[in-house]
């Protein structure tokens, strides 16, 4: 069983506790650095990026999480998470973590999509396409070169015309974003393969 960090300070973090308590994995909430020891991973979920840097400022959590995210520790972020996560954030008066080299424009999708739905092709997870739940979702403007992209957006009657073709779940070594919210759906397959981005961190000769 892995211990599973999920930042708590705001957004949907009790969704991301169901599915890895419901794969048989301990979550454990993080607000406060000394939340972080002895995690085998984190995941940093939906809500408001704003709101989340203001509270990483507020309780000391920026340098802790830089440290460890430059040892190479297993980091998810889902939409705001993947804001927080980018090199850069358009529209976004914080720092981020600059974990993750790719730039994203926060709410580019525009207000009249505020959310929508689409079907995912994700080879890396299988032939079945993912349904993915986009919520005011970052666009990602840009993928730096060590950035594997693991889906786009296809075009479809509900996507926003201007997202088609962007990327939506990207990978750089330990760390995973995902522009959408599998923490919505009951299809836990990104979830799993986070959880083997932690295994093969653990099975790593120290
Ligand atoms: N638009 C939000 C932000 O800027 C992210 C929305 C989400 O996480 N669902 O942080």
């Amino acid at each position: 069983m892995a211990r599973i960090g999920v930042l708590a300070l705001q957004g949907d973090f009790l969704e991301h506790e169901n599915v890895l308590t419901r794969l048989g994995q301990q979550a454990v909430e993080v607000r406060r650095p000394q939340d972080l020891l002895d995690l085998d991973g984190l995941i940093m979920p939906g809500g408001e990026s704003t709101t989340f840097c203001r509270l990483m400022a507020d309780f000391g959590l920026y340098e802790p999480l830089r440290d460890l995210l430059s040892q190479g520790f297993p980091v998810w972020g889902t939409c705001a998470g993947m804001i927080v996560l980018a090199r850069q954030a358009l529209d976004l008066p914080f720092p981020t973590l600059g974990a993750l080299d790719i730039v994203v424009d926060r709410n580019a999708y525009g207000r009249q999509v505020d959310s929508f739905e689409a079907e995912l092709s994700v080879p890396t997870l299988g032939e079945e396409p993912l349904r993915a739940v986009f919520i005011r979702a970052p666009v990602v403007v840009s993928v730096g070169e060590g950035v594997e992209v693991l889906a786009r957006l296809p075009e479809g009657p509900d996507v926003p015309p201007a997202g088609a073709g962007t990327a939506v779940a990207v990978r750089q070594g330990h760390v995973l974003a995902t522009a959408f919210h599998p923490e919505l759906t009951d299809d836990a397959r990104l979830h799993l393969y986070f959880l083997d981005m932690v295994a093969a961190r653990q099975a790593r000769p120290v």
